[in-house]
């Protein structure tokens, strides 16, 4: 079969790399992909974002399967797109349609069917430009910290949270009034503030059963500790030590159990991956945020972790008989560790010659997300460029063996923590 994903970071490397393992997968296109996607399958000049683009390379290359790897395109609706076109209609796409995909597209949404489903999740309530003097009332009704979440997509900075009141009511305006993150902000969750310690929890349903795949931490703060500006993420481990077999049994049965019903129930016509982010609260989870797609440095240590068959789990997702199939895991740990160009999450230079790609010995995976290639070398073109996977027995093992590849790397102000997984 001939497979096109869609995207272009370290998560589609890794989706690539490991769907490349399948005799199922006969050939895999990328688009636009990076240069690690290119050395194992076709990059095409496709924006992922244009349908009527994508559908053209689906008929000029005999697609079978669409894997769409970011959220953008699932919010926009490319299931039902494909639906809806006669000429495509029978190629599976994996991912919730334009419905299912507000679960991430609209925070106020995805609180709605967590109070609907009696999932765990915070208190919360919405408001409008309209709502705002009722917004300042709930505010009073909370204690600080205060978290005021923009309802729509906003590049992962919509969520402010804040420990004055006076600031909140101030950001509450600001999103509302000033429409501080555009359209996005129209409508403000503002919810309670949960303290614990995160982790994801990633399943993938043909809207009828499910398969819980390994649970990944990723560290989204620029600097040690994770303190400073917040990343797309600067590494990742995989599994969460914290998250006990009792631990995610209340998981499977409070939240991913009642989340794949209330996708049944509401009709949300889903055929992909969620994306749980949870907090641990004492020892019971809560739901932060759904997400529609896997996660990014996430996938990068959990497909290395997934034995099965990736493209015969996606057929099965698209066939709905996901629940005739197994989920084999590898019980060692994977670690990643991202390397991001200096100056990250803020201003950075691009176009560095990337070094010492070749030396890296079999203890390690490069997965690569911001790199292109130009004049038959490897530059970077990017915030995060690389990201270093690699297993062992512990983590511990396999942050060593990631730790010692990343030394043979180098490209002018290259910057990684040193820190992954820390805090375990
Ligand atoms: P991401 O960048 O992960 O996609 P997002 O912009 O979609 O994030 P959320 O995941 O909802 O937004 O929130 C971002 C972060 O804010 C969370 O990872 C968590 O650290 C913090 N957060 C969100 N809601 C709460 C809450 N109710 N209590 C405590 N912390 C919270």
């Amino acid at each position: 079969m001939k497979i096109l994903l869609l995207g272009s970071g370290g998560r589609e490397h890794a989706l690539a790399w490991k769907m490349l393992q399948s005799n199922l997968c006969h050939k895999l296109f990328v688009a636009p992909g990076n240069a690690g996607t290119a050395q194992i399958a076709t990059n095409i000049q496709v924006n992922p974002n244009d349908f009527k683009e994508v559908k053209e390379a689906v008929l000029a290359h005999s697609i079978n399967m669409v894997v769409v790897g970011p959220e953008d395109p699932l919010v926009r609706g490319i299931v039902d797109f494909f639906k809806s076109d006669n000429q495509i209609s029978h190629i599976p796409v994996i991912g919730p349609s334009m419905k299912g995909a507000q679960l991430e597209g609209s925070k106020d949404f995805a609180k709605e069917f967590l109070f609907k489903h009696n999932i765990p999740t915070a208190a919360y309530q919405s408001f409008t430009k309209d709502t705002i003097e009722e917004g300042k009332i709930f505010l009073k009704t909370l204690t600080a910290p205060y978290v005021l979440k923009a309802d729509g997509l906003a590049a992962g900075k919509g969520v402010v949270i804040l420990e004055d009141i006076k600031e909140a009511e101030a950001e509450l305006e600001n999103m509302l009034v000033d429409a501080k993150f555009g359209d996005a902000s129209s409508k403000v969750v503002i919810e309670e503030f949960l303290s614990g310690i995160e982790l994801s929890c990633f399943v993938l349903t043909d809207g009828k059963s499910y398969k819980i795949l390994p649970t990944a931490k990723d560290y989204k703060r620029i600097g040690e500790g994770d303190k400073g500006l917040n990343t797309g993420g600067m590494g990742a481990v995989s599994p969460v030590p914290f998250a006990t077999d009792d631990f995610m049994k209340k998981v499977e049965e409070r939240i991913v159990i009642p989340t794949v019903e209330g996708i049944k129930k509401d009709q949300l016509d889903y055929k992909g991956f969620v994306f749980i982010g949870l907090i641990k609260v004492g020892e019971d989870p809560y739901v932060i945020e759904y997400n529609v797609r896997m996660g990014d440095p996430e996938t990068e240590v959990v497909m290395p972790r997934i034995k099965s068959d990736l493209v015969e789990i996606f057929q099965a997702l698209a066939n709905e008989t996901l629940g005739e199939k197994d989920l084999e895991i590898d019980e060692h740990s994977a670690t990643t560790v991202m390397l991001v160009s200096g100056g990250y999450p803020e201003a950075y230079e691009k176009g560095k010659v990337i070094n010492g790609l070749k030396e890296i010995n079999s203890d390690s995976i490069v997965f690569h997300a911001g790199t292109t290639e130009k004049g038959g070398e490897i530059v970077t073109s990017g915030g995060r460029v690389l990201a270093v996977t690699s297993y062992g027995k512990t983590f511990e093992e396999a942050l060593k063996k990631s730790y010692q590849n990343i030394d043979k790397i180098s490209f002018d102000k290259i910057f990684y923590r040193k820190d992954i997984g820390f805090d375990l």
